[in-house]
């Protein structure tokens, strides 16, 4: 896969300092200063690899764009670059079906690495086998990155993909958060635990017959999650 990450960013001199980072670390930078612009280049660029969208833009905010892309099924990882510390903002990002975010005033070398462990992530390991992994409906695909459930796909951000398959190849054994954030995200990542939880919330929407008695990512109180099936 390219290593081609879109930055949107209304403010000039925020954008060309995270895109010349991003071209020393060997990145292909698409560069728009609105939502509409990013929203416009996004067909002729699918093969995006990275989507790192800032939050506060004069027309459609970079939730919107993130919303949008996800609609449309674009499968890029997404940061969002967010001004706010409030966690509800945090967690609505991450309900539009953003990956990760970043919290201004960032790090330029934090936001270079959480680019990189994402493409990783997207990129996959490019050795796999076409293995799958079957448990009770599901079915993970480890070369295609798709899962589905009773036959029929599950549309899944990169983080929660990660999630799942870490999951699946831990069938019954109790992962603490600490455990999933490890094996997800990495571990150099450097935000908080309570990210684990809020994209477990929205993958047992996605995947759970009935999401408010989850019997799939069942809770193991006080610890973390573990997967029966
Ligand atoms: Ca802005």
């Amino acid at each position: 896969m390219k290593r081609k990450v879109l930055v949107l960013e209304d403010e000039d001199s925020i954008r060309s300092f995270i895109v010349l980072n991003l071209k020393r670390g060997g990145y292909e930078v698409i560069e728009a200063n609105s939502g509409e612009l990013a929203l416009d280049l996004y067909p002729q660029n699918t093969d995006i690899a990275v989507a790192i969208l800032d939050v506060m833009l004069p027309g459609i905010d970079g939730y919107e764009v993130c919303r949008t892309l996800r609609t449309q099924g674009y499968a890029a990882g997404i940061i969002m670059l967010t001004a706010r510390t409030q966690e509800a903002d945090k967690v609505t990002g991450l309900m539009t079906g953003a990956d990760d975010y970043v919290t201004k005033p960032f790090s330029v070398v934090e936001l270079v690495a959480r680019v990189d462990a994402l493409f990783r992530r997207v990129a996959g390991n490019p050795f796999a086998d076409d293995e799958t992994i079957k448990s009770g409906p599901f079915k993970l695909n480890l070369r295609a990155r798709e899962v589905q459930k009773n036959g029929v796909k599950i549309e899944l951000t990169q983080i929660e993909y990660g999630i799942l398959r870490t999951f699946m190849q831990n069938i019954g054994k109790a992962l603490s958060r600490d455990d999933i954030l490890e094996m997800v995200w990495g571990h150099h990542y450097v935000g908080e635990l309570k990210i684990v939880d809020v994209n477990i919330r929205r993958l047992r929407l996605k995947i759970e017959d009935d999401p408010a008695n989850p019997q799939y990512i069942t809770t193991v109180r006080g610890y973390g999650y573990m997967w029966q099936s």
